[in-house]
């Protein structure tokens, strides 16, 4: 079987290359660029393989950037249901997220009033108001706690989703940076190390 022997020029440098016919790939002996032998139908040439890992790579950067899109997606509408779920809404029908506030606020009424309530039936003996008012107590009390617990959960889990979505953001932009800014061009150094051309 005899060797098939061709001329290929070097993408790089512009060498010309007698290699085998069956060589894919090649590292030119002038410029030390790492080829690919691409054989067409009609023409043999070489392909600068950084260029082609770096097409890969870009590649693999745009799929990463689809799965990082998705997932804040994905994120985003699992908050907004939970949000749906969690919330109550307002006469115009918007959310009302759980606070602190109101709570805090609608306890100290019910204290006040219970209070006032067991101050006027105490002196005269008046059980039924005592008994009334001591239950306002203990009620609002409870009924406060739940809700002072239910908004501090709601906070920290908000806390949470945030913080996950501007990791993924971050993560998101960087990527699209790293993509933006990667030379996708040949790169130019020639370095032919004084060798002269054939
Ligand atoms: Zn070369």
């Amino acid at each position: 079987m005899s060797v098939k022997v061709t001329k290929v020029a070097c993408q790089s440098c512009g060498a010309n290359l007698s290699l085998d016919e069956s060589i894919r790939f090649v590292t030119c002996g002038y410029c030390s660029a790492q080829l690919e032998i691409v054989h067409d139908r009609s023409t043999i040439h070489s392909k600068i393989l950084n260029e082609v890992i770096k097409r890969q790579d870009a590649v693999e950067q745009e799929l990463r950037i689809l799965r990082l899109e998705k997932k804040i997606q994905r994120l985003e509408s699992e908050w907004e249901n939970f949000r749906q779920r969690v919330c109550s809404k307002d006469r115009q029908g918007n959310l009302v997220e759980p606070n602190r506030y109101s709570p805090a606020i609608m306890g100290v009424c019910a204290w006040t009033l219970g209070l006032i309530i067991i101050v006027a039936s105490g002196p005269n003996e008046q059980w039924l108001g005592l008994i009334i008012g001591l239950a306002i107590l203990i009620v609002s009390y409870f009924v406060t706690r739940h809700g002072i617990r239910r908004a501090k959960e709601f906070a920290a889990m908000r806390s949470r989703y945030l913080h996950k979505r501007t990791q993924l953001k971050n993560e998101l932009s960087s990527v699209e940076r790293r993509l933006r800014f990667s030379p996708m061009k040949r790169s130019g150094k020639p370095g032919r190390r004084g060798r002269p051309h054939p």
